[in-house]
């Protein structure tokens, strides 16, 4: 059986290690010069440089002038950044590096050396160096799939199993017979005491199984969701008796009709759940939103909407929680005047970025009247994950396609839920 490292989700961050892969994946190398490096914790830093180093020097043999210049200039480049490290991060270490053409496209030669670093997600199990004409984002990716772990229980009146799912991976714990008579009964036993005796089995093989579930999916494996399979009406039955630990009781995400229990019985309901998983991150995302739009619609004044008016509450430690959606394409950009360090800032979606900056960039100062400014813009989730950060607030990015993400594209695509009413 696999160990497993426990991470809860941090939408914030998955959302940043989307943008960076989706960017990623489009971009194309000129030649085979675009660097794709992955260290796994276990692995040495001081080995990963020795195989970089003997890199930069078979690149040497390559023909053409501009690769030959790209991949060792990005090898310097991925080299200069593995020794700011003292040693190979918690959960592994990614960058991707490569000669990249400016933005909005340049002649031949106009490309301009780029590194990205990527704390993973979860543990980084696999060493992988490639220079190749794109950048292998693909483990990355399938990390970006999985952020929960989810219990299985398949359950009938004469065996019980359990499992876990991990990412798309599936574990079968453990299987225990339940040692209850079968329903028809030998001769010579009156059919009352027979029934009697049966229901008894049953309610000690419950609370065992119940026992057992609470071991695995709260103290050993701690499960975001719980799914019960079984042939039957077994699994009703015992879901309905509340044998479970509350939390576990809580966590039941549905329940399968399955043709076994068991460990073969974990296998069949896992092949048959691909459809409610996929909609399991989509449950929570839709608990927060109803959570932000019952706040509003009963003016609790714990809710508030209006991007200046979300800004406000976080630098003021009144947001406790901020809800966006991942389709935003909002930016904040900031013009700083070099003459008085007064700083300006203002909003606009990705179309219009550029002219909007230009045309900050030429009104003067509203302090000194200068024009010498410099512009620095960034993704809207960053700027608030930095707020955040000052605050403790938390901050979830939600689907925006999904029917809840809609609901809150209804009100700017983004919420906060508050510590307190301001306004009281
Ligand atoms: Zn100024």
């Amino acid at each position: 059986m696999g160990k497993f490292a426990l991470q809860k989700t941090d939408s914030v961050k998955l959302y940043k290690i989307r943008k960076i892969l989706d960017e990623l994946s489009q971009k194309t190398g000129r030649g085979t010069e675009l660097i794709s490096l992955y260290i796994p914790n276990g692995k040495q830093l001081h080995e990963v440089i020795t195989n970089l180093r003997e890199e930069q020097g078979t690149a040497d043999n390559i023909k053409s002038d501009l690769t030959r210049t790209h991949v060792v200039d990005s090898l310097s480049k991925v080299l200069q950044r593995l020794k700011l490290y003292k040693k190979t991060p918690e959960r592994g270490l990614v960058i991707f590096c490569g000669a990249l053409p400016p933005e909005g496209g340049g002649p031949l030669g106009s490309e301009v050396v780029k590194v990205y670093e990527i704390d993973p997600p979860k543990d980084l199990k696999t060493f992988l160096y490639r220079c190749d004409d794109h950048f292998h984002v693909d483990i990355l990716k399938d990390m970006l799939k999985d952020e929960n772990l989810i219990g299985f229980l398949a359950i009938d009146a004469k065996d019980a199993g359990w499992g876990l799912l991990h990412g798309d991976k599936i574990e079968v714990l453990k299987e225990t017979g339940s040692g209850v008579a079968g329903k028809h009964r030998q001769g010579g036993q009156s059919a009352k005491r027979f029934q009697k005796l049966r229901e008894m089995e049953l309610t000690y093989f419950y609370n065992r199984v119940a026992h057992i579930s609470k071991e695995y999916f709260i103290d050993i494996y701690p499960i975001k969701g719980l799914i019960i399979s079984g042939p039957g009406p077994t699994k009703e039955d015992f879901i309905n008796g509340n044998y479970l630990e509350y939390r576990l009781q809580n966590m039941i995400i549905d329940t399968i009709d399955a043709s076994y229990s068991g460990s073969e019985g974990i296998r069949e309901a896992f092949a048959k759940s691909m459809e409610i998983l996929s909609d399991f991150r989509m449950v929570e995302e839709k608990k927060i939103i109803e959570d932000l739009f019952k706040h509003i619609n009963t003016n609790t004044g714990l809710a508030a909407y209006g991007l200046k008016e979300i800004i406000n509450f976080l630098k003021n430690n009144v947001a406790k929680l901020i809800i966006i959606t991942d389709d935003t394409n909002l930016h904040r950009i900031e013009i700083k005047c070099k003459k008085c360090q007064n700083s300006r800032e203002d909003f606009s979606e990705r179309p219009q970025l550029i002219p909007k900056k230009t045309e900050m960039l030429n009104s003067p100062c509203p302090n000194c009247k200068s024009t010498d400014s410099v512009a620095s813009t960034q993704d809207i989730v960053d700027y608030l994950a930095l707020l955040a950060s000052k605050t403790g607030t938390k901050i979830e990015v939600v689907s925006g396609k999904a029917e809840h993400g809609m609901m809150l594209s209804s009100i700017g695509k983004m919420g906060a839920i508050l510590r307190y009413n301001p306004n009281q």
